[in-house]
């Protein structure tokens, strides 16, 4: 029998002992099934949300009450407890007008988006499951609960959703599904950015995102029309084997699932189509695309409102993806320098994507990328100095000194830059000898 936590199981036998029914419901039944740890547990009831209250007194926190939503707290966290529902007539491809509380769980599972996330299992081990739901997740099927043009229709948003569970799970789109996530992909627009954004970075991270991006590159630029000229785009240069497009599915899918490091391999050869020119050997550059890349994601990243230390972090890694790999210790120390640790790391994550996903011929790029980050390990394991709090002076000694204001700073700028070239030791008295001697 499927394993339903304990503190999920108590509210569920609370509901039950008030005289209720009650389920847990969608993404974790789907998951479960699947072996899958879900990442929340949501229980559905016949109880109105008034009951719910009732039953659970001050252990229960009024949430979302008008869509029947009462939060209970357990020792695991707090679970959700939503009222069996119907949803009212949709006007704005967003949102029903108004919900409706039902006494029956079949109504509750029609309004779920796909027959997977339609499915309620009980205390018993009992499943309910009226749309086949099961049966798709064991041959791989995401299908809509219902006709898919008019599910889309109502939520456009559940067409990224499709992509995001066929990116996660690997699950096929049954075709009158797939081929109506193309047909409605307009109506994305209605949805709003931070929506996009959630179920993007969820679908960048899936194992899939590959396959789940290539399905449906239009539905994709209909928020990122800058992304649809990598589509067939042919590189013309013995470098590459894929187009633009590929190019960036392929480098997607050999990074770790980082969402910032995913969307930055998505998006690091954006500027690409734009920079493109054809020498007289018939030969293709891309001269200074990795700077209009940037200009582009940064766009892109702001349109669907992606946090600021998200979008510059992406940008960042866009912006070094071209450079050379720093492969000695000055280069290994400045790249530190500049990023840090943690987008050092990123970066050469994207660098060693990025080759994965060019013409095999040009393997050999591993083994530099390997030689830095030897470098880098070494360097961190020797507590090599990259940033201003590990010099071995800071402003106070600078002030002693008779240093003052904007001085300080830049020569403190100016010492780890020559601890960081070599050029100085990391050491108090060689440093404070250098500024005197200035
Ligand atoms: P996750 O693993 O991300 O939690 P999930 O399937 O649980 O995935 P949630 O957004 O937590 O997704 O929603 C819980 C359930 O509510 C879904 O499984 C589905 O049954 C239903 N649901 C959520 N969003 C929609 C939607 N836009 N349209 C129809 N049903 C939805
Ligand atoms: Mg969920």
């Amino acid at each position: 029998m499927l394993a339903i936590p304990e503190g999920v199981r108590e509210v569920l036998e609370t509901l039950e002992a008030a005289g209720h029914e009650a389920w847990c419901v969608g993404g974790c039944v789907r998951d479960a099934l699947l072996g899958r740890v879900p990442e929340d547990w949501d229980v559905t009831t016949s109880a109105l949300p008034e009951e719910t209250m009732a039953a659970f007194g001050e252990r229960a926190l009024p949430t979302g009450v008008k869509h029947g939503t009462v939060t209970v707290r357990t020792e695991a966290g707090g679970v959700e407890v939503t009222t069996y529902r119907v949803d009212g007539e949709y006007r704005d491809h967003r949102r029903p007008e108004s919900v409706a509380f039902t006494r029956s769980l079949e109504e509750d599972l029609a309004r779920r988006d796909f027959t997977v996330n339609a499915m309620a299992l009980n205390l018993r081990g009992e499943l309910r499951d009226p749309f086949g739901g099961r049966e798709d997740l064991e041959a791989g099927d995401l299908r809509c609960v219902g006709d898919p043009d008019r599910r889309f229709q109502e939520d456009a948003l559940r067409i990224l959703r499709g992509m995001r569970f066929s990116a996660v799970l690997g699950l096929d789109e049954e075709d009158e599904t797939g081929r109506a996530m193309d047909r409605n992909r307009e109506l994305l627009r209605e949805i709003a950015p931070e929506r996009i954004q959630t179920e993007l970075v969820k679908l960048l991270c899936g194992q899939y995102a590959k396959e789940a991006l290539d399905n449906h590159p239009l539905a994709v630029g209909v928020f990122w029309p800058e992304a649809l000229p990598m589509v067939c785009f042919d590189q013309r240069n013995i470098h590459h084997c894929y187009d633009v497009w590929n190019h960036s599915t392929v480098a997607v899918a050999n990074t770790p699932p980082v969402p910032e490091l995913r969307c930055a391999a998505f998006l690091h050869d954006i500027g690409k189509p734009p920079t493109f020119t054809l020498d007289e050997n018939g030969v293709g550059h891309f001269y200074g695309h990795a700077a209009v890349s940037v200009e582009l994601a940064d766009g892109m990243l702001r349109r669907l409102k992606f946090p600021n230390g998200f979008r510059e972090r992406v940008v960042r890694l866009i912006e070094w993806h071209d450079r050379d790999i720093p492969r000695t210790d000055k280069g290994v120390r400045r790249a530190l320098r500049l990023l840090g640790e943690e987008d050092l790391r990123l970066l050469l994550a994207l660098k060693r994507a990025d080759n994965l996903a060019q013409a095999s011929a040009y393997r050999g790029r591993q083994l530099e990328i390997n030689k830095g980050e030897e470098i880098l390990d070494r360097l961190l394991a020797e507590d090599a100095c990259f940033s201003l709090r590990q010099l071995a002076v800071n402003g106070d000694d600078l002030t002693a000194l008779g240093l003052r204001g904007p001085a300080v700073g830049r020569t403190l700028e100016a010492l780890l830059a020559k601890v960081v070239d070599g050029e100085l030791p990391n050491e108090r008295e060689a440093l404070l000898k250098f500024v005197t001697g200035l």
